[in-house]
């Protein structure tokens, strides 16, 4: 069955701009955590008034809206909300890479939420998540049944990077158990040393 998503009615406070902006904000996040949690949804377009159940239905929302919505206008220019809304979602989700459960070794390196993309090599990529050919990651997945490397410790980027007899050649010095996160950061802000990863 096909549904269309086509108009969403927003209850915003009589009040100045920011709050309603805000309000708008919630709403599309209600919406795209139902979106989210829906997996059998896909998007594509359908024609208009021939008959889908969907999409008559969500006319008649429609005509209600306008009917009977209460009129929400914001006393601002399209350009101001839409700067409010960038600032107000990327402090969204600062907050939510800062308190989330995964991805924490690549947090340690990118702590800030940015809107342009950071310039990353595929290699760098998979030093800093560990998601690549280490016994650890595959261990993980049961490609393979140990996480060591072959000499009895764990086999991990860390490892790799700074202590395994199998790379010695590429070296970097290892940081007491206390400085690790430190290390990670000046690793990946140093051009010597990520030259070696990739
Ligand atoms: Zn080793």
């Amino acid at each position: 069955m096909k549904y269309e998503v086509r108009s969403i009615v927003i209850k915003a406070p009589e009040d100045q701009g920011e709050r309603k902006v805000s309000c708008l904000l919630d709403c599309l996040y209600r919406t795209q955590e139902i979106l989210l949690k829906s997996t059998k949804i896909k998007l594509g377009w359908i024609k208009a008034h021939v008959g889908y159940s969907g999409n008559e239905a969500a006319d008649v929302l429609a005509k209600k809206a306008t009917q009977e919505g209460i009129p929400t206008i914001i006393p601002a220019p399209r350009n101001h909300i839409k700067s409010l809304l960038q600032k107000e979602s990327i402090i969204r989700s600062q907050k939510e890479w800062d308190n989330g459960e995964t991805g924490r070794s690549v947090h340690n390196v990118l702590p800030k939420v940015k809107t342009i993309p950071t310039p990353c090599q595929r290699p760098e990529i998979i030093f800093v998540t560990g998601h690549g050919p280490f016994p650890t990651y595959l261990k993980r997945f049961s490609i393979r049944s140990r996480d060591s490397c072959g000499w009895g410790n764990l086999g991990n980027p860390l490892h790799y990077a700074t202590s395994c007899l199998f790379t010695t050649s590429y070296h970097l010095k290892k940081p007491p158990a206390d400085l690790e996160p430190l290390w990670w950061k000046r690793v990946m802000n140093n051009n010597n040393s990520r030259a070696k990863i990739n």
